[in-house]
């Protein structure tokens, strides 16, 4: 089959590859119909991580089932599918309490898996033709059949979940002010999720223009931060000592965009933007900066965070990978519905052959590329 092959950094291919099979009878191999390209790839794309040459990208994954193991009993050849990011077993102790992001089972030593993602396991990804879905009764989320919706569906296996978690992990309930720092598509999924949720007011900060403009098109205030320092401007157009939540969707991408030494800046905005006793929803990644250095860089684990503010303001802040699975049914029965449309961000429907520029675009935020599906089937 054809698939989205890494070589080294700013390098990758479309390359005939050995199709997927079934290796575990609780397998399932699935046709895919779409697949995003994340800023998380961007992470490995760019050798910030340690991902080897022939590594299959592609995390954000829909199609058909193609073909089911013995032990499959719940979904059959010809299903719709979306495949949350997590690859979790469905019994462990995380996944029992909805932490899939943290399953036991599927990827030991490193809690949580992954496909096509380095370190997350031994899952090759599906910016492919075909893609291998292991514990296929848990992870296989099913869709409606037909063709309808295809590119909000296809949102479900990664940021509609994570901008969501991110609402969760910051605790927005109805009614409460939110700071979105980062107009990325995960950033404005969190700012839609905090919409869904019954936000009175949330503020976007960015400064890539067409993004800002989407948080304005869906309802949030945006705010460009470089005509001047965010925090004051939110607190000013509150007439308040801040935000009720906060989110961080950028993580080390604030240092790349910036040219700033400190790559915690955003949350160290956040700290200063949320009010008293408020709390901060972190779902960005802190990689080392500078491509190349070890993973155990500061960059990545000592961050100068402003603990000393953070306490004085009786703040809480949640972390971690977003457990998509927890959330995709409901996400996904709310676009049934007709209650939400996350695929306004979606910017590009590309074939698989067009990856490459895709991914170099992408990597350079050119405007107009907000969010890339790949069709391999196209
Ligand atoms: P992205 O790179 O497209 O978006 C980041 C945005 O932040 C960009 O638009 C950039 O202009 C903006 N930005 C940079 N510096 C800023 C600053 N100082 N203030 C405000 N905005 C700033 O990435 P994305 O796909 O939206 O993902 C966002 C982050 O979330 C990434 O770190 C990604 O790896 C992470 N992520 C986490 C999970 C999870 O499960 N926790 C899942 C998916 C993605
Ligand atoms: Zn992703």
């Amino acid at each position: 089959m054809r698939a989205l092959v890494y070589h080294s950094p700013y390098q990758v291919a479309v390359e005939e590859v050995e199709d997927p099979r079934i290796e575990a009878p609780t397998d399932a191999v699935v046709r895919i119909t779409s697949t995003a390209i994340c800023g998380s790839d961007l992470h490995m794309y760019e050798g910030r991580t340690d991902a080897e040459s022939g590594l299959v990208f592609g995390h954000e994954n829909m199609g058909v089932v193609e073909e089911v193991g013995s032990g499959v009993t719940s979904r059959r050849r010809g299903d719709r599918v979306v495949m949350p990011f997590n690859v979790a077993c469905g019994y462990c102790r995380n996944c029992r309490a909805g932490k899939t992001a943290f399953c036991l089972t599927v990827n030991p030593g490193f809690a949580g898996g992954a496909y096509g993602y380095v370190s997350m396991g031994p899952y090759p990804g599906g910016q492919a033709e075909y893609l291998r879905v292991p514990f296929a009764d848990f992870n296989c989320v099913p869709l409606p059949e037909g063709d309808e919706h295809e590119s909000d569906f296809a949102l479900l296996a990664d940021i509609f979940p994570t901008g969501y978690h991110a609402t969760e992990l910051a605790g927005v309930r109805p009614g409460e002010t939110v700071a979105v720092y980062g107009a990325g598509p995960v950033g404005l999924m969190a700012a839609y999720s905090s919409l869904i949720k019954g936000a009175s007011r949330v503020f976007v900060v960015d400064r890539v223009e067409d993004r800002l403009r989407l948080a304005e098109q869906i309802g949030a205030t945006p705010i460009d931060f470089t005509a001047g320092d965010p925090a004051e401007r939110i607190k000013d157009a509150l007439s308040d000592e801040g935000v009720d939540r906060g989110i961080d969707a950028v993580g080390y991408q604030a240092t790349v965009a910036t040219g700033e030494e400190q790559p915690a800046v955003v949350l160290n905005q956040l700290i200063r933007t949320v009010r008293p006793t408020g709390s901060v929803g972190a779902v960005g990644l802190y990689l080392p900066s500078d491509p190349g250095a070890p993973t155990d860089s500061a960059a990545q684990g000592l961050l100068q965070v402003n603990i000393g503010k953070f306490f004085e303001r009786g703040l809480s802040m949640g972390t971690g990978q977003a457990d998509a699975k927890a959330y995709a049914h409901q996400l996904r029965d709310l676009i049934v519905a007709g209650r939400a449309t996350p695929s306004f961000v979606v910017s590009q429907r590309l074939p698989l052959a067009d990856a490459p520029d895709a991914y170099a675009k992408f990597d350079n935020r050119e405007p107009g590329y907000s969010k890339v599906l790949l069709q391999p089937g196209a």
